[in-house]
């Protein structure tokens, strides 16, 4: 049995399809597919262009401001497009103005199709741009914060290269979360506004240097709304020893190639020799530094081939020394001063005097 629109009287013959008892033309002009408030206002954080949907917070994926705007409104308004009738494909265009103002005129263009036949609807609606601060913001703006990393080192501050490779891990996670990081004589302190972040930074740092990590609470408060809030501190203790570092063990000297959340790796510097250790060794006192302790020896430069640098301890007994060129990691002249250590009767360069 055929159908008859309600409206027009057509009678359905596939070239049109049918939407309830109305042909496709007349569900389209009696309806709109677009469900959409005239006016509707955007929620933006004014200092890192994040956005509010949906009562949470989204970071956004330009700085733009034009770029943001479409970013948000296309969530909201995706939202309310009538998409439901099956028989109809919706393809929607918006056109914002040049400028982004905090109120402005958009036009929405929906091209709506319904089998071979198609129609334009077209709405207008003003937006309304209101800026307040994200939560986020608003912790870094009043230094306020939930989780604190403090960084330490088993020595008693730390090394320029550690504060390096720390920074270097900071960047990687980015500063989004990171409320203030302070400098102090002992070490870092990292405030973040959240705990997820504070605890990524103190894995990877484990990860990078075999650090040990102690969670504490402190300050258990109650809010005004009776809430107990508490700030996560996060203690992470770096090792003595980091990666690339020139060390004794065993009475040899080894290069730490590689540190790990498990293993460290060592290359012996004579033999190339590597062995793999588990990581608590760094905590332990099987490595020793190179240190004063060994005793340190003064070698002049007197000649220099392709493979061989010829020295002569200059500051007892004048032994000769021929170093493989690879085990001095920069080049040398003849009549440079070299400060080395003597371990089993063999030097190992630690630097130009
Ligand atoms: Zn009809
Ligand atoms: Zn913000």
């Amino acid at each position: 049995m055929s159908r008859f629109c309600a409206k027009c009287g057509k009678v359905e013959n596939g070239s049109m399809p049918f939407i309830g008892n109305l042909c496709a033309k007349c569900f389209l002009e009696e309806y709109s597919v677009l469900e959409i408030p005239k006016e509707i206002t955007l929620h933006l954080c004014s200092r890192c262009l994040s956005y509010k949907f949906k009562g949470k917070w989204f970071p956004p994926k330009s700085y733009m401001l034009k770029n943001v705007v479409f970013e948000v409104l296309e969530k909201e308004l995706s939202q309310k497009i009538r998409l439901t009738v099956k028989e109809l494909d919706v393809y929607y265009s918006l056109t914002l103005p040049e400028k982004i103002g905090p109120r402005f005129t958009l036009t929405l263009k929906a091209l709506v199709k319904a089998g071979r036949y198609s129609t334009v609807q077209k709405q207008n609606i003003t937006v309304n741009v209101s800026y307040e601060l994200c939560p986020n913001c608003s912790m870094k703006i009043s230094k306020t914060y939930k989780a604190l990393v403090q960084v330490r080192s088993a020595k008693t501050h730390l090394s320029q290269r550690e504060k390096i490779l720390i920074s270097k891990i900071l960047k990687e996670i980015g500063e989004k979360n990171i409320v203030e990081i302070v400098e102090l004589k002992e070490g870092l302190d990292i405030k973040t506004t959240d705990i997820t972040t504070a605890r990524k930074i103190a894995l990877k740092i484990k990860h990078k240097t075999g650090a040990t990590i102690r969670e504490t609470h402190e300050d258990i408060r109650r809010t005004r709304e009776g809430r107990r809030t508490s700030k996560l501190i996060i203690t992470v203790r770096l090792p003595e020893f980091l990666e690339n570092d020139i060390i004794i063990f065993e009475n040899e000297v080894y290069r730490i190639v590689k540190v790990s959340n498990t293993y460290v790796t060592l290359v012996n510097e004579r033999s190339g020799e590597k062995r793999t250790l588990p990581v608590g060794v760094l905590w332990g006192s099987k490595f020793k530094k190179l240190t004063n302790e060994y005793p340190s020896a003064k070698l002049i430069v007197i000649g220099i081939s392709d493979t061989k640098v010829y020295t002569v301890r200059v500051d007892k007994e004048y032994e000769m020394y021929e170093i493989p060129v690879a085990k001095i990691p920069y080049s040398v002249k003849v009549g440079e001063e070299l400060k080395a250590i003597i371990i089993n009767g063999k030097p190992y360069v630690l630097g130009k005097i």
